[in-house]
């Protein structure tokens, strides 16, 4: 039997990796365990390539959880102001996109090679490809069981991360073992995911694969379990459905059976560039055809598309009874449309669902009833929005980890 650690942290992903720098540098022995024979394949892949690593504005309002003030014990001790601080000291070049979503300039792989820096200085053993065959607790020391032997420890952090991407090694490990220890695991469902649709109301927009523009979009509702969302993003149409910030965002609100809501001119009009009663009732308008009005604040393909669903394609707008303006009107902003489903799994981007919160600390991430025994990231029951949040809760709950062990 080898020596005794005092943390084994089984998954060396984004919150992985991130609290064995920290744990390391606090003077702990620290040994990653991870089966992948290339680590941080998530962060290599996320935000295109470029990794939204956190968000200016992260706040609990920025995550979905039975629980939503468990996050907010690690995001205070953590905020994004500390993981930038460690970007900059790296010398990373980053920028703001949209709505303080932070990006590397060059590449995702400079976020992954400063997590390795972090470890290294705090003289990590990080292995892999490893398989864990099993974890066991005996007389209050943890026993991971590999091919290679058993290793010891005073403390197991579980982070091996949420189902989406199984192609790239994801797994319901820490949830496996969150089972075997009698723990409460909320069911995992698909988030940030595309929506597809059998609805025939989708028929004549199918042809406008590859369309985005802002809009305002509604899901979910109050007795869901995690209630409403309104979102003004970008939607994008494409062959299998609908996609973009606007519906990833959604996804993670709606549930099977219930329609999602957009407005396609709300987030326009919530701009201030315009008003829609104005577009609709402006004498100047009556004889312009009515594409033609739709097309001063969308794109014309999609204009003709609700005007031709309404019959008023070639119309001049004098000629269109108040009726059947009031009923465009209502097509387009609050067109309500019942997704057969989402895209699963394989190109989601987080996980709702996980181990219960209340069966942690929200301080330190550790079980109430089994000392020692640690879940971070993903697979907790956090979820957060699009937008560089999902990676400030790896870095939160993994740093307030580090601190307790
Ligand atoms: C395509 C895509 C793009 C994304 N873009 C962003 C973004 O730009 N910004 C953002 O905030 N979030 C983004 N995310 C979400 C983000 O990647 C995750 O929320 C984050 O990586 C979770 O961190 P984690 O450490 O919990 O899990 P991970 O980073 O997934 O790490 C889990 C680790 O555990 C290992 N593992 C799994 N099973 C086992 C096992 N049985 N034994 C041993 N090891 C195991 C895996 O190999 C992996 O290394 C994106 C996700 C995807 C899929």
């Amino acid at each position: 039997m080898s020596k005794a650690w005092d943390a084994i942290i089984i998954g060396g992903g984004a919150a992985g990796l991130f609290c064995a720098g920290v744990a390391g540098q606090l003077g702990k022995k620290v040994l990653v365990l991870d089966h992948a024979d290339i680590l941080c394949e998530k962060i290599r892949i996320s935000g295109g390539g470029r990794c939204n690593f956190t968000n200016l504005h992260s706040s609990p309002a920025n995550f979905l959880s039975l629980n939503p003030h468990f996050v907010k014990s690690a995001l205070a001790r953590y905020p994004s102001k500390e993981f930038i601080k460690l970007v900059q000291t790296y010398r990373i070049a980053y920028h703001e996109k949209h709505q303080g979503q932070l990006f590397c300039d060059d590449s995702a792989k400079q976020i992954i090679e400063m997590l390795l820096a972090e470890c290294a200085k705090g003289h990590v053993d990080i292995r892999h490809p490893v398989e864990v065959e099993s974890i066991s607790n005996e007389a209050g020391s943890w026993h991971v069981k590999t091919h290679s032997g058993i290793e010891r420890s005073r403390s197991l952090v579980m982070a091996t991360g949420g189902l989406p991407v199984p192609a790239i090694g994801a797994t319901a490990f820490s949830l496996d073992i969150a089972k075997q220890f009698g723990l409460k695991v909320i069911d995992p469902r698909p988030a940030l995911v595309p929506l597809s649709f059998t609805s025939g109301e989708f028929d004549n927009l199918i042809e406008l694969s590859g369309l985005s523009l802002p809009v305002r979009i509604a899901a979910g509702s109050k007795g869901n379990r995690y209630g409403a969302c309104r979102f003004n993003e970008d939607l994008l149409l494409t062959h299998k459905g609908l996609s973009g910030p606007a519906v990833l965002q959604a996804s993670s609100y709606w549930a099977e059976g219930e329609e999602i809501h957009v407005d396609w001119l709300g987030a326009v009009e919530a701009n201030g560039q315009f008003s829609c009663d104005e577009l609709f009732n402006h004498e100047d308008n009556r004889l312009k055809l009515t594409e033609n009005i739709l097309a001063s604040v969308m794109p014309l393909r999609l204009a003709k598309a609700f005007a031709e669903q309404k019959n008023l394609l070639g119309k001049k707008w004098a000629e269109v009874s108040k009726k059947d303006r009031q009923s465009l009107k209502e097509l387009i902003t609050n067109w309500s449309v019942k997704p057969a489903g989402t895209l699963g799994w394989k190109k989601a981007e987080v996980m709702l669902g996980g181990v219960d919160t209340k069966e942690l600390d929200g301080q330190t991430m550790m079980t109430r009833n089994h000392p020692g025994l640690y879940f971070i990231g993903e697979c907790v029951d956090i979820t957060g929005h699009l937008g560089g949040h999902n990676f400030q809760w790896a870095w939160a709950s993994g740093f307030a980890c580090a601190q307790s062990i």
